[in-house]
């Protein structure tokens, strides 16, 4: 039996995580839930999964939930950044799913491996900011960090069984978000409605807009980078819009091994928290005699100027990644908000990395330092104009 907490449980990798969580009562126990702001449907889940500790961001939304859940074998309820570290370190936890949004999701899971928890990683953030730190953390104390993320499950599994020296490169997929095959002259005029319509998944407003910018697949590298050791020129991008062969490595004798399915994050949930089994999910199969075409080509970096940002910052290194997520997310907020075109989030990210003085971050509060800076740097680039 898993003792999972989850941190970030009411958005879309939580929900799905919850029902492969449910459909597996024998594996798998929730004793922590961590979610920000719907306190209804997390009330919702501590009815159905009935863990020990449950913590939300803001102190007023913890009385709610407070509240609402009074009762026998009703949870103890947490606010707060600390709240949030205190789901991630439970001691009842063995396992820590990171599906935060965001930058927020680095610090409660660099405690989580500090505590000795496995690590479930969704939150792509953390390993863009702090791959590199926590990697030696995780070395460290012994504990596992296993992507829950459709491409990096895909590497995993492609890799399993080969040795690494063998490896030419990898080839990460991506969808090509829903502006693939839009014209750069019409990127500039998308309303946040167009990009969060994503034709293959359904995921939360942040990484709907990383997916139609594509720095989800710059951050997706960097991720790649770090939890597989490799270097940047061995990581290679291809277009496939079907969405059902999830990435590919290919070794130095011509072989390529491939991950298909289909397009539904329980297979890597599942997958992170049955490593190395595969158990059952009850997912409808890949019918690859219904799917007429499976088509790849090469990502336009001069249109998704994202993602050229994001193998430069990661070139760069030091706290340059740090910069290009703080920025981005600063930037990625003001567009949702309305207060900033499409093709500015770019803009903006590009003219804060010109400001930003590289340096080596050997800590998290280096790391939380820098990003704060970026964030700050970002909303001045923005409210003047740049
Ligand atoms: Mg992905």
């Amino acid at each position: 039996m898993k003792n999972i907490a989850i941190l970030g449980s009411t958005g879309s990798i939580g929900i799905s995580a919850l029902k492969v969580i449910r459909d597996n009562p024998d594996k798998y126990n929730v004793v922590a839930l961590a979610a920000g702001r719907n306190i209804e449907l997390l009330n919702k889940q501590i009815n159905d999964f009935r863990p020990i500790l449950v913590a939300v961001m803001d102190d007023t939304l913890a009385n709610d939930l407070s509240a609402m859940v009074q009762g026998d074998g009703s949870p103890e309820i947490l606010s707060g950044v600390e709240g949030l570290v205190c789901a991630a370190t439970l001691d009842e936890a063995d396992t820590v799913i990171s599906a935060m949004s965001g930058g927020a999701g680095l610090l409660p899971t660099y405690e989580a491996i500090k505590a000795g928890k496995n690590i479930a990683l969704a939150n792509k953030e953390t390993m863009v900011m702090a791959g590199s730190l926590i990697m030696k953390e995780a070395e460290k104390r012994g504990v596992s960090v296993l992507p829950i993320d459709s491409e990096h499950s895909a590497i995993l599994q492609s890799l399993r069984g080969h040795f690494r020296e063998d490896i030419r490169r990898v080839i990460l997929t991506a969808s090509g978000g829903p502006f693939r095959s839009v014209s750069l002259a019409e990127m500039d005029g998308v309303t946040p409605a167009q990009a969060l319509n994503h034709p293959n998944w359904d995921m939360g407003p942040k990484i709907s807009v990383d997916s139609a910018t594509m720095m989800n697949k710059g951050f997706e590298v960097i991720e790649a980078k770090w939890l597989f050791d490799l270097e940047m020129d061995q990581i290679f991008i291809l277009i496939h819009p079907q969405s059902i062969v999830h990435s590919m490595v290919e070794y130095r004798d011509g072989s390529i091994i491939a991950q298909l399915g289909i397009p539904d994050m329980r297979t890597p949930i599942s997958y992170a928290l049955s490593y190395p089994r595969h158990y059952e999910t009850r997912l409808e199969p890949l019918n690859l005699d219904q799917i007429k075409d499976l088509s790849f080509k090469r990502p336009d970096f001069k249109k998704f100027k994202c993602l050229e940002l994001a193998f430069r910052a990661a070139e760069i290194g030091d706290s340059m990644p740090i910069v290009l997520n703080g920025a981005n997310e600063v930037a990625v907020e003001s567009f949702l908000r309305g207060g900033i075109k499409f093709l500015d989030i770019s803009n903006i990210i590009e003219k804060t990395m010109e400001y930003h003085q590289p340096v080596p971050v050997d800590n998290i509060e280096e790391v939380m330092a820098v990003d704060r800076w970026a964030r700050q740097a970002a909303a001045d680039v923005r409210d003047a104009g740049f």
